[in-house]
């Protein structure tokens, strides 16, 4: 069993030298094991700075407050220790690490997360069959990371690094944006074969309601003006998809 906490959270975004700006203003919530939570909420509202918050990026500030994973300050980890710790996160925008194969970095994370190499011939077949799960070809293997790929192809990749990585806390920053129909099938498949352990904690950060038709939250929650503005069951989202945000835009101001 597996606690996520985010405790007050107030964070700032480090613009330049001399400018910040509060972003978020203080953020509560929790995630159990075996649960999925979906942040919605309009553009601009601060999820995305709540991810890059929570993986420690340097243009974002935590001023007050905290994140816990089993206790543990998550805060002070190093990007490896969180990921050994069970902390995965998928970013909206995936970056490229060309030069750099695929099967090389996942190798690699794998290696960070498990304390142990896999057997190169283990992990092959380990990747293959993940890779036509996710209906990635075979020969992306072999190209440098993100290099090139569409917004879709990242979003994969992304959900192939979950897959593998199997952690106890997902983070999925608008890993649907940008995706067909097909394509949201399958990496909604994907979110959905690892939380079938029942061991995941999931975080789902999405505009649309879209997603939520495949991988169905056991709590939504509206983000707005850098807050949790509401929380509920999934008819909350059925909520959203008739109205919008519009009520939201209002309180979060
Ligand atoms: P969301 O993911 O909900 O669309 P973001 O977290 O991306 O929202 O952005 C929240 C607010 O923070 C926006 O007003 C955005 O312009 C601002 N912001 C985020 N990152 C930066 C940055 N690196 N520089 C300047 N402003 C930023
Ligand atoms: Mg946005
Ligand atoms: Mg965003």
């Amino acid at each position: 069993m597996t606690k996520f906490e985010i405790r007050g959270v107030h964070a700032d975004v480090l613009i330049g030298a001399e400018e910040r700006e509060e972003i978020l203003k203080g953020v509560d919530l929790t995630i159990n094991s075996g649960e999925t939570h979906a942040i919605m909420g309009p553009n601009g509202s601060g999820k995305s700075t709540l991810a890059y918050a929570i993986a420690g990026h340097p243009r974002y500030e935590i001023t007050s407050g905290e994140v816990l994973l089993d206790g543990e300050n998550v805060l002070e980890m190093g990007v490896d220790e969180r990921a050994r710790a069970g902390l995965f996160l998928a970013m909206q925008y995936p970056v490229e690490v060309p030069g750099v194969s695929m099967s090389n970095f996942l190798r690699s994370a794998v290696t960070a997360v498990r304390g142990e190499a896999p057997k190169l011939r283990d992990f092959s077949k380990e990747l293959q069959g993940s890779m036509k799960n996710l209906a990635i070809d075979s020969s992306f293997a072999s190209r440098g990371v993100n290099e090139g790929f569409s917004g879709g192809e990242k979003k994969r990749h992304e959900i192939l690094q979950l897959e593998l990585l199997q952690p106890r806390m997902a983070i999925l920053d608008e890993t649907d944006s940008g995706l067909d129909v097909d394509a949201l099938k399958v990496v909604s498949e994907g979110v959905n074969r690892i939380r079938q352990s029942g061991e995941v904690g999931v975080m789902l950060i999405t505009h649309y309601t879209r997603i939520l038709q495949h991988v169905h939250p056991d709590y939504v929650h509206v983000f707005a003006g850098g807050r949790i503005a509401e929380s509920g069951g999934p008819e909350l989202a059925d909520v959203l998809e008739s109205e919008g945000y519009e009520r939201f835009a209002k309180a979060g101001a």
